[in-house]
């Protein structure tokens, strides 16, 4: 359809209306030994294809992988197993946080230079590939933002202006968002097009509010069990900001980034938030109505930016 936003997946462009129900922070395979030994790889295309189903199974559509190429991103598995599922699969791009930055790489090239590679691959696609990135992530950083994590921050930024896809960022268990909206701000990116992610490993509403009202996405992504906080501890946090005011700016999503995570290795896998999550949510007093917008409007704008 004419004028129709689309939003580039691994198998090509997808209208956003047909998006459906989205998790906006995944990693179908990845590769996180340079911190966990144990469980810290997923790498098999059979298995996840079998965790997809479950997602499916739940009403799901959409996938949004995070995963970048200095933490095992797998462009090619990523459309076989879109190919094989039906699931729609975006895919990130961009450079992670320490320990993961090839440093090697990333103090030789300048913040101009790191954002053409990204610029690059947005419009030729993964090299020997051709699947094209449709969001900029996960990039960022932890307890004290390093130079070098300020540097790919930047390059993100640069990245957003020239091809306007969103941001989507690591910003775990420190409140660094906001300086991290500060850092993506100085390079011209509107925080309606920032994502911040791992909200609810910093255990602060003033923090999630303070996110909130730079007009980012406050991303709830730990949502997996009792996974760094409780599941009634992390529903405050949405009720929380619901009671703001700020509905439109709440995401969710699992963050399925090791083994245990997986539905097969007793984890609650890609299916929880649109299956039993959304019932607690309901138990909860949100309506169909809210949850609807938690999972399938509000991923959707933010991919979109509109
Ligand atoms: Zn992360």
């Amino acid at each position: 359809m004419a004028g129709e936003t689309l939003v580039m997946t691994v198998t090509g462009p997808v209208p956003a209306g047909d998006l459906g129900k989205v998790l906006p922070h995944e990693h179908l395979f990845i590769n996180l030994t340079k911190q966990i030994m144990i469980g810290g790889v997923i790498n098999d295309a059979d298995l996840i294809a079998q965790e997809l189903a479950a997602f499916v199974e739940v009403g799901g559509r959409t996938i949004v992988d995070l995963t970048t190429n200095d933490n095992g991103r797998r462009a090619t598995w990523l459309r076989e197993v879109s190919q094989r599922t039906g699931v729609n699969i975006v895919m990130g791009c961009g450079y992670y946080r320490e320990p993961y930055l090839n440093r090697n790489h990333v103090d030789e090239l300048s913040i101009q230079e790191l954002s053409e590679e990204i610029i690059r691959e947005w419009r030729d696609g993964v090299a020997d590939t051709g699947v094209r990135p449709g969001i900029i992530g996960e990039v960022g950083s932890e307890q004290h933002i390093t130079s070098a994590e300020e540097r790919v921050l930047r390059a993100a930024g640069l990245a957003h202006v020239a091809t306007g896809l969103t941001v989507s960022t690591h910003a775990g268990r420190w409140p660094n968002g906001l300086a991290q909206i500060a850092i993506l701000g100085a390079e011209g990116v509107d925080p309606r097009r920032i994502v911040v992610g791992h909200c609810d490993t910093v255990p602060s509403p003033d923090y999630h509010e303070a996110v909130a009202r730079t007009g980012a996405y406050v991303e709830f992504d730990t949502i997996r069990g009792s996974s760094f906080y409780s599941t009634e501890r992390r529903i405050g946090f949405i009720l929380n900001l619901i009671r703001l005011g700020f509905i439109e700016r709440i995401l969710l999503s699992h963050d399925v980034c090791l083994v245990p995570h997986l539905l097969a290795e007793g984890g609650t896998g890609f299916s929880y938030i649109h299956g039993r999550f959304s019932e607690l949510l309901l138990e909860a007093g949100l309506n169909k109505a809210e949850i609807e917008q938690l999972t399938i409007i509000n991923p959707r704008l933010a991919l979109t930016g509109e």
